[in-house]
């Protein structure tokens, strides 16, 4: 027998710093999160400080930034990250991506040098938790069409409006949000906290579950001049960041279908059906060799990305391609997987259901497969038919 990611020979592809980095991952999951995640995911109570600490302390907060406290890691070391981290689960890989590519990159990428200072060195310690409020009630899938402004008072800035579903929200020390302005939209630091500001949990989710999501409120705050991002201006600020955390769930995606295909993998070793193992039958042969193949070939896919990332050739549209194959198929896995459990895939006794609900959001957040479909649409045809 063979492990999935061993067909392609996957880590041949990988340095030994990357291999490394993979595995203190792993071991962080193995000892602080696989243990309680399920818990968790129950529960809708998530111990996202403690977490964030942990993670922190590991350094894979802000992993691929430079400078202030960051690792400066390449890529493919940080999508091994996220893959370890959502193999454990998709919301602590959201912790981490909104956490590292969303706050703090708009932060590193287009904050002044006194916000830098401010906020990196403690986000990357996961002493600081932040989050990024793009979405609102009315507009996901076009944000150019945002309610929430921005005016000007004297030298202040007054915010009214309102963001959803936000990752991190109500456990943020800072919220990054974006605003219309008369200057067009811009980015602005919002300390938790702050008159005016406040963020409510959404409840009933079945999906994310060991995840924090909040509506942000803003209603009337006031924020000094220099709490706005000084090098972002335009739609083009927050899509930045978005690629940055989208490259992340290339690799993610693969590591929830990971843990799935092993699961089932190891189940349907032991689960007799009619006197036999259900590993012993052609039906259940062609479903595992169908699910390794999308599994390499996501995997592939997922560091050739991060090879061109690191070498700054990868383009949108890349990032693009990567995210809506690699989510889709994931999704596709899970499924796949849940049917070779029977019964026992519904329950949270395996990680299975618990996956394929999770990538249900994964599907939709960061650009929906839909969007993602019409951007390489775009790319193919130079025809735009997002309107
Ligand atoms: C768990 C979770 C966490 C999230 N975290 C964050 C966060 O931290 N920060 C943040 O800013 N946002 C966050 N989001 C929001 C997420 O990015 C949006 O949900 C997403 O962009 C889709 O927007 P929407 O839900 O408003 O759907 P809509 O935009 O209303 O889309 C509804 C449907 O219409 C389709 N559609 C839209 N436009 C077109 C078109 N032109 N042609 C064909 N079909 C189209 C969509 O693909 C979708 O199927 C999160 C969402 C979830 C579920």
């Amino acid at each position: 027998m063979i492990a999935p990611t061993a067909l392609f020979a996957l880590d041949t592809l990988l340095t030994d710093e990357e291999r490394e980095i993979r595995q203190t991952v792993r071991r962080v999951c193995d000892k602080e999160i696989r243990p309680h995640v399920t818990g968790w995911f129950e529960s809708g109570e998530l111990p996202a400080r403690e977490l964030a600490r942990a993670l922190g302390g590991i350094g894979v907060l802000g992993m691929h930034l430079d400078g202030y406290g960051c690792a400066g890691l390449g890529a493919v070391a940080y999508g091994l990250a996220c893959l370890e981290l959502e193999a454990a689960d998709s919301g602590l890989r959201s912790l981490v991506s909104v956490q590292g590519s969303l706050a703090m990159y708009a932060i590193w990428k287009y904050g002044s040098e006194e916000q830098k200072q401010e906020w990196l060195p403690a986000m990357a310690a996961g002493e600081r938790i932040g989050c990024f409020g793009l979405t609102e009630p009315d507009f996901g899938s076009d944000p150019g069409g945002m309610r929430t402004t921005a005016r000007r008072d004297g030298s202040d800035w007054v915010l009214d409006g309102t963001k959803m579903w936000i990752t991190n929200g109500s456990v943020s020390d800072v919220a990054v949000v974006w605003a219309r302005t008369d200057e067009g939209v811009r980015g602005f630091l919002v300390p938790a906290g702050t008159p005016g500001f406040s963020a409510h949990d959404v409840k009933h989710k079945v999906s994310l579950r060991a995840s924090v999501t909040s509506e942000l409120v803003l209603d009337g705050v006031r924020l000094p001049a220099d709490a706005m991002l000084p090098g972002a201006r335009g739609l083009s600020g927050p899509l930045g960041c978005l690629n940055e955390a989208r490259f992340g769930i290339v690799f993610g995606a693969m590591g929830a279908a990971l843990d799935c295909l092993e699961t089932a993998i190891a189940y349907a070793a032991e689960r007799q059906v009619f006197a036999r193992p259900l590993s012993s039958y052609q039906l259940t042969q062609e479903k595992l060799a169908d699910m390794a193949l999308e599994l390499g070939k996501g995997l592939l896919l997922a560091v050739h990305l991060g090879r061109l990332k690191e070498a700054g050739t990868l383009t949108p549209e890349q990032v693009s391609a990567g995210k809506l194959n690699n989510v889709r198929e994931a999704l596709d896995i899970a499924r796949t997987c849940r049917t070779l459990l029977g019964a026992s895939g519904i329950t949270l006794e395996y990680p299975v259901i618990r996956h394929a609900v999770n990538l249900e959001s994964v599907l939709t957040y960061e650009g929906t497969s839909e969007i993602h479909t019409l951007v390489l649409g775009r790319a193919l045809t130079g025809v735009a038919a997002f309107h």
